[in-house]
């Protein structure tokens, strides 16, 4: 069961204290407090867990402090919607993400050089884009593939996201001991930046990974989606993180693994941004250079890659992971899918158009729902 306070609640109210004391006082009964701080009003739930269905709502309805009280009817515990729960989203470095917003993270696949990551981030920063991605450990297929830098780029990178004005860099990480390795760096570096963590796809049931990124909350976490498991899977996987303290993770479709897909790298899977929106409270962001992996382009001139990034966009996706590299025929991981510095202008137009079209397709259908 949770019960969600009004708007603005102080943390010490004297009301909340007693509405956890009455939860506790049924036999078995413990409470979570979730607090989500917005950019305008902050936010305060109280997850009654233990043997609650036979707890009656009513004592708790009775509160004045009180908005509704919900029971949970679906298994995802903490990221779902259980059908009367709003979106949360959250703010990180001061970007708000959440399934209202909509934001670009162009960057690299992996970091390689620092005259190519300065290149990059100038780039962005130009365009007045502040979130990018980078990758410092890069989970290869194959042994002899680079690996990424390591734990022994962090240093110029922040170095050089602050110099451009970066507020949050998505760093996939392969093993818990990055994760502080990240925070350690970012430390030292005088926290010029901000990281997202990002699970990648072939960790997506990596067990002890996702509890380790959910029981440290200093860093928001990006999730792909499982490439080889149902989506009902991946969203469990998600209910890792939260249930280990974390519930700011951002949900990301990078396309599964079938050659009915082919000729794009996997079975783009954009058609359920929809689906994760209604399912959960999460914000969804696509990935539409690892799902498509190659830069053909149609007959009428734009790229496979734009054109999966359109029908997620003009879905309501809300974050784009996209990879550019400065010299994509010299990069070390991914360039063959990598846009060039100079399409960045267009690939912001191009999403502008779909974020616009999909504000006005909600506004039109909220229209004909007041009408009928
Ligand atoms: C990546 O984003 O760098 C990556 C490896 O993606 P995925 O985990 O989706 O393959
Ligand atoms: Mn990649």
């Amino acid at each position: 069961m949770i019960v969600v306070m009004k708007a603005d609640l102080p943390a010490q109210s004297p009301e909340l204290a007693r509405l956890i004391a009455l939860a506790e006082s049924f036999p078995g009964v413990s409470t979570s407090v979730h607090r989500i701080e917005g950019r305008t009003r902050s936010l305060t739930e109280v997850y009654l867990l233990g043997p609650t269905h036979a707890l009656p709502s009513r004592p708790f309805e009775e509160f004045e402090c009180v908005e509704k009280v919900v029971r949970i009817t679906q298994k995802y515990k903490f990221i779902g919607r259980h059908e009367a729960l709003d979106a949360v989203g959250f703010e990180h470095n001061g970007v708000s993400i959440s399934q209202d917003s909509f934001h670009l993270f162009p960057g690299v696949c992996a970091v390689d050089t620092r005259e190519n990551l300065d290149s990059m981030f100038r780039s962005i920063a130009a365009a007045g884009i502040v979130t990018t991605r980078a990758g410092a450990y890069k989970p290869r297929t194959s042994p002899y593939d680079f690996q990424g830098h390591g734990g022994g780029c962090l240093p110029w990178v922040f170095e050089l996201a602050g110099k451009h004005g970066i507020r949050i860099i998505s760093m996939e990480v392969t093993h818990e001991s990055h994760i502080d390795e990240i925070l350690s760096a970012l430390r030292e570096a005088g926290n010029p930046t901000a990281v997202m963590i990002q699970i990648g796809t072939r960790n997506a049931q990596n067990f002890e990974l996702l509890k380790a990124v959910g029981q440290q909350t200093e860093m928001p976490v990006l999730f792909k989606r499982g490439m080889g498991i149902t989506l009902e899977e991946s969203l469990n996987a998600c209910e890792y993180i939260a249930s280990g303290g974390n519930r700011r993770i951002v949900f990301c479709l990078r396309g599964v693994k079938s050659h009915l897909g082919e000729p794009h790298r996997n079975f783009v899977d954009f058609a359920q941004v929809s689906v994760i929106r209604r399912q959960t409270r999460l914000p969804v962001c696509i990935d539409p250079s690892h799902s498509v992996g190659r830069r053909n382009a149609a007959p009428d001139g734009l790229m496979d890659i734009f054109h999966v990034t359109a029908q997620g966009v003009i879905a309501g996706a809300n974050m784009v992971l996209v990879d550019f590299h400065p010299h994509p025929e010299t990069a070390l991981c991914d360039g063959p899918q990598a846009l060039k510095l100079e399409e960045l202008p267009g690939f912001i137009e191009d999403t502008s158009i779909c974020r616009a079209a999909y504000l006005e397709r909600t506004k039109r259908a909220a229209l004909r729902a007041a009408r009928v």
